[in-house]
């Protein structure tokens, strides 16, 4: 994102960083390439679309949340705009994370983002009403 000049000192973490993210960056390419050629660039969750100037808001999910389950009909694999994105994974870690406290919420306001197609669970959880106890 910054891309303002590196000083000796910072040139040494900055390339750690590069390298690890270089790393993670090329094992996510090669799936990322093959979800984009195999499906329309349109978010599953919110129906946006895209286009080659905004394609990097456009993320390669794994439907297992296994990166490693990277079946090559794509099965495993849906596309959502990054908003979508981190929407989704919040959501799984509301159930497998932090101790899965359903009745918490107190995390930053998840409840901001919601996905029309969520309506029906968010009426079932009533998230919009936290109980404290
Ligand atoms: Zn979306
Ligand atoms: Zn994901």
């Amino acid at each position: 994102m910054t891309t303002g000049k590196k000083t000796p000192d910072a040139g040494r973490l900055d390339r750690v960083v590069a390298e690890a993210r270089r790393a993670a960056a090329g094992r996510e390419k090669g799936y990322r390439e093959q979800a984009l050629k195999l499906y329309p660039w349109v978010c599953g969750r919110c129906a946006r679309e895209f286009t080659h100037a905004n394609l990097q808001l456009l993320e390669v999910h794994h439907r297992d949340s296994n990166h490693d389950n990277n079946p090559p009909d794509g099965s495993n694999w849906e596309l959502l705009c990054t908003y979508c994105h981190e929407a989704e994974h919040r959501k799984v870690l509301d159930h497998d994370g932090r101790g899965g406290d359903q009745a918490g919420g107190e995390r930053d306001s998840p409840a901001t983002y919601r996905p029309f197609e969520k309506l029906g669970t968010l009426l079932k959880q009533k998230p919009g009403e936290p109980e404290k106890s």
